[in-house]
């Protein structure tokens, strides 16, 4: 239990904070750590370590600590009497003071959770749980929005020189330079990170291979709408407008992307491909090769290049046996449209992920008459409540910078917790829909260690469907499933089962997923870049997202993907380091 009285919750915090720092700067180790639990946790957010890591244990957390004493000059923590105030929630389960605070880091402001809980061995003294130290910006390197906004001088005042648009058209062009950045992906990554760059004043080009911006959105199925809510979902600087649905509609996000990058004045070249390249060492610059819209080829020599090619690229085809002996149309999910053309015609939809409900419920709705075969369990959530659970911070009143900070605090450990929660009380909100499931031979799975969607997503990238009526359909029995292994082979008229039955079709849509950024790396750069990069999203052994958001192991490649939250809420962090390696303040190799 917490007894902290509400008008003490401040000065505790305070206290804590006021020790953490004294401690810190007097070099008392044993004194440190006897701020923290036994079992703590400690995410630095480039503060300290310029990097993005988790540290586990009091011992732990204070060797790090120590190790980095003497050069990040922590100090002036206090907690933040202009965000969310110091208050007793309950995380993960447990009960804690969660305050938010501001401190100075050796290259620029910082700010910071700590979630204080009572440590019954040592008389309930209180002790941090959990520590977030982030830096939230640069010295001397501050955005240019509010009072720091451009004055628009060049063009205001000199009636004869070019005006803003000139310049705008000019600076999009690239005749006689190349950008210092180059974004590669034009989706909800690279405009976050184009336009953290661009508030930072370091040069910045998107490339994407589609002809307008918005498109990797708008050529997804007819029926597509966003499977979390508007308040979670917004670019950086720019939100929503608060007329918008709570399900954004792709188009609609489509033709906001398009906005944003008017808005935000971003450099973006559409219909133009990204082919590869290769990096020069001592020059430290890539030479990189684009493939323009009119078909011919430019050469650009970027510091650094940001893939935010996201996990769509390459369709993902498994070696389907017999395959090639069916006679009717075969596409991968990637390249499905609309099901019109699909009526009162039979198709089989290989794959229980999303991609594979939502398209068998288009074709079903267009008056096909569809089976859905499942290749191993799966996870399965109602789009309300369930699938909303982990984004009820959101919709709890802090703002969404302080929101997006909470959960930038919370480290892999409680993540696991919360979710585990989560799932547990998504089986029970679901319970009917599960159970008419299991009726019909499904085969469901909540995840490893009971972690539910969030994680598969964070690890593999997929495995869950959020149920939008597909799964419902599927239990009345309006669409068929049908196991694979259950499928002896397939004939020109469809699969034909071990049992001797053939299951019709004239289209089998293949959802089997995607290859993942590893191999893109490997394609486009080369086995030396990609060994050296090494695995890409998932957490391995680590408590991190690998390669993700951070130097890797390439100097000057960078990766940024996820969902349009975690695209708002690490390009910041991404943006910083760029920008502290163009200003000389860190080396774009982290080795
Ligand atoms: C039905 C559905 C609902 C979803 N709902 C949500 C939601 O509610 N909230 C949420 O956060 N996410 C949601 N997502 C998931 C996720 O946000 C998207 O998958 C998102 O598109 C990922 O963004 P991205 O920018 O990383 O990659 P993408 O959108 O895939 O963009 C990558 C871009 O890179 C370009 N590209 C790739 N290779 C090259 C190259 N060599 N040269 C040039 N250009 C290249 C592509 O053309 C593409 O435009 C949903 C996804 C689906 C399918």
């Amino acid at each position: 239990m917490l007894d902290v009285p509400s008008e003490t919750l401040l000065t505790t915090a305070d206290r804590w904070l006021a020790d953490f720092e004294t401690a810190l700067a007097g070099a008392d180790w044993p004194g440190l750590a006897a701020l923290f639990h036994a079992d703590s946790h400690w995410r630095d957010v480039l503060a300290v370590t310029w990097d993005i890591q988790t540290v586990s244990g009091a011992d732990r957390i204070v060797e790090v600590l120590k190790a980095h004493a003497s050069g990040t000059k922590l100090r002036a923590f206090t907690a933040s009497r202009n965000r969310t105030l110091p208050q007793r929630v309950t995380r993960a389960g447990t009960e804690t003071l969660e305050a938010i605070f501001d401190f100075e880091a050796a290259d620029g402001p910082g700010v910071g959770v700590v979630r204080l809980v009572p440590d019954a061995a040592d008389g309930g003294t209180l002790k941090a749980w959990t520590l977030l130290t982030a830096l939230d910006g640069l010295r001397g390197h501050g955005e240019s929005i509010g009072k720091a906004r451009p004055k628009g001088e060049s063009y205001s005042r000199d009636f004869r020189g070019p005006n803003w648009l000139d310049l705008r058209q000019a600076a999009a062009a690239y005749t006689d330079h190349d950008p210092a950045v180059l974004v590669v992906g034009g989706g909800q990554a690279g405009l976050a990170i184009a336009a953290r760059l661009t508030q930072l004043g370091v040069d910045t080009l998107i490339v994407d291979r589609y002809p307008r911006i918005g498109d990797n959105w708008r050529h997804r199925y007819h029926a597509l709408t966003l499977h979390n809510q508007v308040q979670v979902n917004h670019l950086p600087y720019m939100p929503f407008p608060p007329n918008w649905p709570t399900y954004i509609p792709k188009d609609k996000l489509a033709n906001w992307f398009e906005a944003y990058v008017e808005a935000m004045e971003l450099n973006y070249w559409t219909a133009t491909e990204f082919l590869g390249g290769s990096y020069d060492d001592k020059a430290g610059q890539w030479s990189v090769t684009l493939r323009l819209a009119d078909g011919g080829e430019r050469e650009m020599h970027p510091r650094h290049v940001v893939m935010a090619t996201g996990a769509n690229g390459i369709p993902h085809r498994p070696d389907i046996p017999a395959l090639e002996n069916f006679a009717g149309t075969v596409v991968h999910s990637g390249s499905y449209d609309d099901g019109h053309e699909w009526k009162d015609r039979n198709a089989i939809v290989i794959g229980t992920g999303n991609s594979g409900h939502d398209i068998a419920q288009d074709l079903y709705s267009a008056g096909a008459h569809v089976t859905i075969v499942q290749r191993s369990p799966t996870l399965i959530t109602n789009i309300e409540p369930s699938a909303q659970l982990p984004y009820a911070l959101y919709d709890e009143g802090p703002p969404l910078e302080d929101c997006d900070l909470i959960v930038t605090s919370t480290p892999l450990a409680l993540a696991k917790k919360s979710h585990q929660l989560m799932t547990e009380q998504s089986k029970k909100l679901d319970q009917a829909l599960l159970d008419g499931l299991e009726r019909i031979g499904f085969k469901l799975d909540f995840g490893e260690d009971g972690t539910g969607w969030q994680f598969k997503f964070l690890t593999r990238g997929g495995g869950y469907y959020f149920n939008v009526g597909c799964s419902d359909l599927l239990v009345e029995g309006k669409i068929k499933l049908a196991q694979f292994d259950d499928i002896a082979d397939f004939v020109a008229e469809g699969a034909r089962l071990k049992s001797g039955e053939t299951i019709p079709a004239d289209l089998i849509v293949l959802a089997t997923g995607y290859k993942g950024q590893d191999y893109l790396v490997r394609m486009l750069f080369g086995d030396g870049v990609a060994d050296r990069v090494g695995p890409i999203w998932g957490f391995g052994d680590g408590q991190e997202l690998r390669n993700m958001y951070v130097r890797t192991g390439q100097p000057g490649l960078w990766f940024i993907a996820g969902s349009l939250a975690q695209c708002r809420i690490y390009s910041k962090y991404l943006g910083l380091q760029i920008k502290a390696c163009e200003e000389g303040l860190i080396s774009p190799d982290r080795s």
